[in-house]
């Protein structure tokens, strides 16, 4: 009780330092208490994952960008290419934008928030999150734990060098095929059905690496003490509000929902997180809020 008091007086100072301009502005927008709420809530959940996980020791970035609603309506709209699509889905929605070829980014971006669904994806030690995924997934906060757990799992257990090799070797296998065939129109015929075995490989190779991160994510919030049922909620919630598929289309990065659903409800059957918990060391780390870069960052304590 003293402590949460103790807290709360600091914070309570802190707010009075910064409203009388006591202390630099650009501090004080750089504090995680003037952080949006989407933010607080990425800390509070990422916190609480860290406490029972450890989450390697490189840091983990955190960004809430407009979604790629903006980038679908921009190119309705004709203001959005090749060159610009990235950066109307990278859009800071808590800034205010200049108009692009006379186009309201700021209402487009609230357009975004209101009818983009769940949307996250993990890059370069980042973890992208739409702000629309927030709205969406409301009070299921549960929920946002494992999409967030499923992101960091590409990161701490980022297979590129080893899925590249098995791809590697797949060519290889696929080009001995093609050897002693001196036939003009064999070779094309051979060629086009070389490319598309390929492209099959890499999908396969990708539904692995998210049935992994699905798995990864599923230990990660079961350690941090979320309900054992969580994943598999999520999952359903995630396929009914995204309108995802159920059947797994072998063109598809990702599996259907029923393949997804059937290892993950296996893999958390035969989990055990006490097990786990025991091998547990004490972690700690900080946070780093950057309103300018829009992002939010973990940093890990060396040990
Ligand atoms: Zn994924």
């Amino acid at each position: 009780m003293f402590k949460t008091n103790k807290f709360m007086l600091s914070t309570i100072s802190f707010i009075f330092l910064c409203s009388f301009g006591l202390i630099s502005y650009k501090f004080c927008l750089n504090s995680i208490i003037f952080m949006p709420k989407e933010y607080k809530t990425i800390k509070k959940l990422v916190d609480q994952i860290a406490l029972k996980n450890y989450l390697g020791d490189q840091e983990i970035s955190f960004s809430v960008a407009s979604g790629s609603y903006m980038e679908y309506e921009a190119e309705k709209l004709g203001i959005s290419n090749k060159d610009n699509s990235y950066y109307l889905k990278n859009l800071n929605p808590y800034k205010k934008h200049p108009d692009l070829q006379s186009i309201n980014l700021n209402d487009l971006s609230k357009q975004a928030y209101l009818y983009n669904s769940i949307e996250a994806y993990a890059w370069n030690q980042i973890v992208w999150l739409s702000k629309s995924s927030f709205r969406t997934i409301g009070n299921k906060k549960n929920y946002l734990a494992w999409f967030i757990a499923h992101e960091l799992s590409h990161i701490i257990h980022n297979d590129h060098i080893e899925q590249s090799i098995k791809l590697s070797k797949k060519i290889k296998d696929l080009e001995k095929e093609t050897m002693g065939k001196n036939n003009a129109v064999i070779k094309k015929k051979f060629k086009i059905e070389k490319d598309e075995k390929i492209d099959l490989f890499k999908k396969l190779l990708s539904r692995e690496t998210e049935k992994f991160a699905d798995e990864e994510g599923a230990k990660m919030i079961i350690n941090a003490g979320f309900p054992k049922d969580t994943p598999l909620e999520a999952l359903s919630f995630i396929t009914k509000t995204s309108y995802l598929d159920a059947h797994t289309d072998l063109k598809s990065t990702h599996p259907g929902y029923l393949e997804r659903y059937s290892s993950l409800k296996k893999f958390i059957e035969n989990y055990d997180e006490k097990k786990k918990l025991k091998e547990l060391k004490n972690y700690s780390w900080k946070w780093i809020y950057n309103r300018s870069l829009n992002t939010l960052t973990f940093i890990p304590k060396k040990i």
